[in-house]
């Protein structure tokens, strides 16, 4: 074998959307671009507790972004003896040390109630991840910037370039020179798109061998511009019937940008005032981190931007596990933003356990609901979910939003990838369900004549010449 040939390994989201967990490997150095855990189904999360063999010998781990099914699995390596550097940009740094702090706390918290409760299946249960871990984690991050590169050894270089996903997000690339000319490897990460009224879109790439790229709605396309309305329908609707609103959002991105399309409907009139509560500590720090870097952010000319937009008189912040104990006695009108997104926990589920089982209330998803999570349940139209260990009947009316969602749908993906000036020759589809990838997979052979595209499974391997 030509000891040039640069490995691929896929560890993780291989035909699913979480997970996300790629092994590059060029002469003696390996490398994973993103770390994260599984969300979802038993099964799936399962799998979170797996040993990823030889974690101590990765040379480093380079973050596409902060999201936790990208970057949740790095304390677990720490954990298995992995000491390298964790690249990333700034904010992506500084976002991911709230997240992972905050997924150890649940950890920590879920773990101590189980073995309270006896319910789980371990005696007694661990924490995938302690605070410790975390800790060790935050230590090796190395802040890298975009659109440098940055010599890894051994002829292997890096680079960032920001994707429009979230605050902080990047395409990743890898130039290795093959002894037959110089190769790039791209990897999409989560790819964003010029629609979020927040952060910049996308740069367009112009040139890259090979490309994995994500296919979360590679079989959709979504319709923005349908998004306000529906959202000032919804509260209209709630508000005559003196009901709540609650809106699952993930914390980093997801809440942000609702707060804003709500200030926007607020000060245009298009909604009476109601009283909006952000339940959620996580995504007030992140709020926070999005005001220090400016530069991320989105200034479109004649429009209010994102920051202005926060200090809205209607929004307040919730802060203690009290003051959000205290919103269940409150009736509405209201509308309450809480996390976790896809309903994995936090409080959200209290909320959940109070609010579903009257028919005054709506519940409205601003975000992807991974197949076999509650939300996904939901969003199909169960009508009794175990929370907390009971059967909570659903009365409130699901509904779910349209158009509202960081990843690029499968057109603009097609039209991103218009861009290149030369196609990638060989096109990895990861970070997607089957029907997503296969979708895309048609329409990057149809529409772009790109021939060479596979769905790699969990574990499959790639030699990229
Ligand atoms: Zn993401």
């Amino acid at each position: 074998m030509n000891k040039h040939n640069l490995r691929l390994k896929f560890l993780g989201a291989a035909r699913e959307v979480t997970g996300s967990k790629t092994q590059v490997n060029y002469k003696n150095l390996s490398f994973l671009v993103d770390c994260g855990t599984y969300q979802g189904p038993k099964e799936l999360r399962q799998l979170n507790r797996e040993e990823l063999p030889h974690a101590d010998r990765y040379d480093g781990v380079i973050l596409t972004h902060a999201h936790i099914d990208h970057s949740g699995y790095l304390p677990k390596i720490v954990q298995n003896g992995f000491r390298g550097p964790i690249y990333c940009t700034a904010a992506t740094a500084a976002l991911t040390k709230i997240l992972l702090i905050d997924a150890a706390h649940i950890e920590e918290e879920d773990a101590a109630y189980a073995n309270r409760k006896g319910h789980s299946s371990h005696h007694p249960a661990i924490p995938l991840f302690t605070l410790e871990d975390v800790e060790q984690t935050i230590k090796l991050f190395k802040i890298i910037k975009r659109d440098e590169w940055m010599e890894l050894g051994a002829g292997l270089s890096v680079k960032l370039l920001r994707s429009g996903h979230i605050l902080g997000s990047s395409f990743v690339q890898f130039s290795f020179d093959t002894g037959n000319g110089q190769k790039i490897l791209t990897f999409s990460g989560d790819l964003g798109s010029d629609r979020s009224p927040i952060i910049k879109g996308p740069v367009n790439i112009l040139e890259s061998d090979y490309l994995v790229l994500e296919a979360t709605y590679g079989d959709k396309v979504h319709h923005a511009e349908k998004l306000e309305k529906q959202l000032t329908d919804v509260i209209h609707k709630v508000m005559s019937r003196e009901g709540v609103l609650v809106i699952p959002a993930f914390a980093v991105g997801r809440t942000q940008e609702i707060l804003y399309y709500i200030h926007k409907l607020l000060k245009n009139k298009q909604i009476p005032p109601l009283p909006v509560f952000v339940d959620s500590p996580m995504a007030l720090k992140a709020t926070e981190i999005y005001r220090n870097y400016k530069e991320e952010l989105k200034i479109v000319e004649g429009e209010e931007g994102f920051e202005t937009s926060l200090e809205d008189p209607e929004f307040h912040a919730v802060s203690t596990p009290e003051a959000s104990r205290a919103l269940n006695l409150k009736s509405g009108p209201m509308i309450i933003i809480s996390a976790a997104g896809m309903l994995s926990g936090g409080r959200i589920l209290h909320h959940l356990k109070q609010r579903l089982p009257d028919k005054k209330n709506i519940l409205l998803f601003a975000g992807f609901q991974a197949s076999g999570t509650k939300g996904r349940l939901l969003q199909n139209g169960i009508d009794r979910i175990r929370i907390h260990h009971e059967n909570i009947e659903v009365k409130a009316e699901v509904e779910t939003l349209e158009g509202i969602s960081a990843h690029a749908d499968s057109k603009e993906t097609v039209v991103w990838l218009s861009h290149f000036q030369r196609l990638p020759r060989h096109i990895f589809l990861n970070h997607g369900e089957n029907q997503a990838l296969k979708a895309l997979k048609y329409r990057l052979q149809n529409e772009l004549a790109i021939t060479n595209v596979d769905i790699p499974y969990l574990g499959e391997e790639f030699v990229l010449e």
